[in-house]
């Protein structure tokens, strides 16, 4: 298997999914380890209290990167830092590339045969409890819409449907109301008229 820190396959370019991207920068066979997904291993416990930070951060700005990688029960790795250039591939409903743990090691794999200046990408894996968060515009045309790992994509797709009927059934209810609320207002005498026939009323009393 060639080796990517003799040859690197890879480039970094502005992307039309997100700001930069990383891409084939010659024809990359099929299984080939393109690049290594480099960063600080964390304890759980860690992980989790930056995730918290992340997603606290997410509510206010409306958005945050999420580079925390699952590497075994006990450890993640963050790989945020500057030096770990995998941090750039993007994310793609229809990915070229996996990514893969070998020997505590996360690698970046081909998919299949990619072609010189394609963008790499693969399924960043994010779970169903945050989907919402992490909106997907990588273009594909079996984009699913969010970045969710495809294993969830059926749970994800009766959501959306669910969602979708509902706001069908709240249009439709909404449109009735109207409807009722029109022939309520034809039946009933305008206000005005009845407000003044009790000032008259009233007038002559005096
Ligand atoms: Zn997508």
């Amino acid at each position: 298997m060639p080796n990517s820190s003799d040859t690197p396959w890879w480039i970094v370019r502005h992307s039309s999914i997100h700001q930069r991207g990383v891409f084939a920068r010659r024809d990359i066979p099929k299984e080939t380890r393109i690049i290594q997904y480099v960063g600080e291993k964390i304890t759980k416990a860690e992980s989790e209290r930056r995730g918290n930070e992340l997603a606290a951060k997410a509510a206010k700005t409306g958005g945050a990167a999420v580079y925390i990688f699952t590497l075994n029960k006990k450890h993640d790795l963050d790989g945020s830092k500057s030096f770990n250039t995998a941090r750039l591939i993007n994310h793609s409903c229809e990915p070229n590339c996996e990514a893969f743990i070998s020997r505590g090691q996360i690698w970046i794999y081909a998919k299949r045969d990619i072609q010189a200046n394609e963008e790499l990408s693969f399924n960043y894996g994010f779970g169903l409890d945050t989907w919402e968060d992490h909106p997907c515009r990588c273009g594909s045309p079996r984009c699913i819409g969010y970045i969710l790992d495809e294993q969830y994509w059926p749970k994800l797709r009766r959501i959306l449907k669910a969602r979708e009927a509902k706001q069908q059934r709240i249009a439709e209810l909404e449109a009735r109301a109207q409807l009722l609320q029109k022939e309520l207002d034809e039946m009933t005498p305008a206000p005005k008229k009845a407000a003044k026939k009790t000032r008259k009323a009233a007038a002559k009393k005096k």
